[in-house]
């Protein structure tokens, strides 16, 4: 029990007062200064899309693919959202941070996160001036299970980044939908319908919502969470995710 409160204590003040890299575990004197608490290397493994994007739906594309339209995956399509914005591609350190944040005591790591996103895409970011920034929410069963709401953490940090403010309520999970990554597009959207619902009351009409998600699949979610806030009144919404799978 000791040996637990003893794990507990020096992780949060690991989260707090970062000493080692949160992603690989290298203490602070032999990687340098961390940054966000990320050694350089991870630091710059994180921030640094090796691939060309897509620059509607985030996914990578070939060198010399035209995006004018939209990419393979979102050419015709309606994504319901009008661009997407991501930090990386999901591999390497970028999905190992991912992976580390879906857990309780990542939860500082999600917001270090979203503060080296907003520093390293804050242009791209900016291209659309947004009102309101808000998280995908998870099913309330789900957050309560996990502890918080990774995308919660990670558009706080965006919020606060951008200087625009943070609604973290606006969307309400009614319903937790398991995706299938190998259904057809039609079915998985299908799948999706009806979970979401806007805040009673919330004032959306002619207003941007920038809308967060840590990791874009399919985009069925974004897309149906994108179509909810416009179905009550938002004029624009653009999204935002760490990693594109
Ligand atoms: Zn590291
Ligand atoms: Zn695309």
């Amino acid at each position: 029990m000791l040996r637990v409160v003893a794990d507990l204590a020096r992780n949060i003040a690991q989260l707090v007062y970062p000493n080692e890299c949160l992603i690989c575990d290298a203490r602070e004197n032999e990687a340098g200064a961390l940054r966000h608490g990320l050694c350089s290397d991870c630091h710059r493994a994180v921030t640094t899309d090796p691939f060309p994007v897509c620059p509607w739906c985030a996914q990578t594309v070939g060198p010399h693919t035209d995006t004018a339209k939209g990419c393979g995956e979102c050419r015709g399509v309606s994504l319901g959202f009008e661009r997407a914005v991501r930090l990386g591609p999901y591999e390497g350190k970028l999905r190992d941070a991912v992976l580390r944040t879906k857990v309780l005591a990542g939860e500082g790591l999600a917001d270090l996160l979203g503060r080296t996103f907003v520093e390293a895409r804050g242009t791209d970011l900016a291209t659309v001036p947004v009102d309101l920034v808000c998280p995908i929410p998870l099913h309330w069963w789900r957050k309560w299970s996990r502890g918080y709401n990774q995308a919660e953490a990670i558009a706080r940090e965006l919020a606060s980044g951008l200087g625009v403010s943070f609604d973290p309520s606006l969307l309400i999970r009614i319903r937790h939908s398991t995706q299938h990554t190998q259904a057809s597009r039609t079915a998985r959207l299908e799948n999706m319908r009806g979970a979401f619902r806007v805040r009673a009351g919330a004032r959306l009409v002619g207003r941007t919502v920038l809308l967060i998600d840590d990791v874009m699949t399919t985009g069925s979610t974004a897309s149906e969470a994108a179509r909810t806030l416009r179905a009550a009144g938002a004029d624009r919404v653009v999204v935002a995710v760490l990693a594109r799978r």
